[in-house]
């Protein structure tokens, strides 16, 4: 055996790992079917503005931890999650919060905005509620997007800012998607506009290709190198292998394909210092077929005469696209526990990250998994 761990995956799973097992002195070879390291945090320079090739990356944690950690391998800088939403051409502003209620309604006080949401939701959850059965004021239980959304925020904002944006995302209606995905959205009686509701947030400078970096200087790296083209002679250079890419392929598919939803990213630069004055606009009408615009420059305050704009177009995932964001729905959940199952009776495999976990991880998320995996993993081995 040449190394103690085969990392499958250079992006920010299998990097923090790695480099936690070299700090425990252990060997490691970390290997990546793509010619870059950095996973989808991956960022192309175009004349010093990071393209954030495979979607936008906005690191923001409430776990100090994880912060300080990240803050070892690179500085932060004071980036804050501003995005706008266009709704056929009116201007609003994210997440939901006094900005948005005042612009949808001309409402100025918290109080007027509670008033107006309260009534659409009052009238939408009676009218639920006795389809049901239900005494109007009986706990409202959410079956779906279409009504955990109305019934938090009414229906003017579900109408104009989520259903479009959110079907075109998914690919399918709000009434068939889970009510969960839109916990994700904060909303808030404050004149605030920060997206986030964590303490720390910013993109590294030098960007996420240096963090990466930094994450690998010890490791040995070999790219280009695709894990299930060489499987059995990879296998036998490591005691160990962390496997982070998808769990199902890994398996060979044999109980199905989990499902996946992808994305097709066009990027255009232009020779115009400012094409839309923020990093990220979102376009909420499902007549737009992406969901957002990035101008990447604006994440690091740019000053570049030109800018590159990427166009988010969500997609089905198919064999020539990449798998973004699981689709935790009960049928992939339920044969996910078989791929599951069976991970836990692999000897010396382990799995992590988004794709293997098949979990709708944030960054912080993935850092902190991998170092809990590296604390029981490393610890039970000194
Ligand atoms: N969402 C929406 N309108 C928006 C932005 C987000 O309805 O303008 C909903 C949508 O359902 C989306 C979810 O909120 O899937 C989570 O959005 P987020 O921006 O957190 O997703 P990510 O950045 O992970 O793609």
């Amino acid at each position: 055996m040449n190394y103690d761990y085969l990392i499958v995956g250079a992006g920010l799973f299998g990097s923090v790992f790695a480099h936690e097992a070299k700090a425990a002195g252990k060997r490691v070879l970390v290997i990546d079917r793509r010619p870059h390291i950095a996973g989808n945090v991956y960022c192309r320079d175009v004349e010093g503005i990071h393209v954030h090739e495979y979607g936008a990356h906005i690191f923001h944690t409430n776990n100090k931890e994880v912060w300080d950690y990240v803050n070892r391998f690179s500085e932060f800088n004071r980036f804050t999650n501003s995005p706008v939403a266009n709704f056929r051409g009116e201007l609003y502003s994210l997440p939901f919060n006094m900005y948005t209620f005042n612009k949808m309604w001309g409402v100025v006080t918290p109080k007027e905005a509670e008033a107006r949401i309260e009534e659409q939701r009052k009238g939408y959850v009676a009218q639920k509620q006795a389809e049901r059965g239900l005494a109007p004021d009986a706990p409202f239980e959410p079956e779906n997007l279409e009504e955990q959304a109305i019934s938090l925020i009414g229906v003017d904002i579900y109408e104009k800012l989520i259903k479009g944006y959110t079907e075109k995302q998914w690919g399918r209606p709000c009434t068939e998607l889970p009510a969960f995905i839109i916990k994700r959205l904060p909303f808030r009686f404050t004149y605030d506009n920060n997206y986030f509701n964590d303490e720390y947030q910013g993109i590294p400078k030098g960007g996420y290709n240096e963090l990466i970096h930094k994450l690998l200087e010890k490791a040995e790296v070999r790219l280009n190198t695709n894990y299930f083209s060489a499987r059995e002679e990879l296998d036998a250079l490591a005691d160990k292998v962390l496997f982070t890419g998808c769990i199902d392929e890994f398996y060979d598919y044999r109980f199905g394909r989990l499902e996946y939803r992808s994305l097709c990213f066009e990027h255009e630069r232009l020779e115009i210092d400012n094409y839309q004055g923020n990093a990220v606009v979102n376009y909420c009408e499902r007549e737009i077929p992406y969901t957002r615009i990035i101008e990447h420059k604006h994440f690091e305050f740019g000053t570049q005469p030109c800018t590159v704009i990427t166009r988010e177009y969500p997609a089905a995932f198919t064999a020539e696209n990449e798998p973004y964001y699981p689709v935790n729905d009960d049928t992939n959940m339920t044969l996910l526990k078989k791929y599951k199952d069976l991970a836990n009776t692999t000897a010396n495999v382990l799995f992590g990250g988004r794709l293997a976990q098949y979990a709708y991880f944030d960054m912080d998320d993935t850092v902190e998994a991998a170092l809990n995996l590296a604390k029981n993993e490393l610890k039970k081995e000194l």
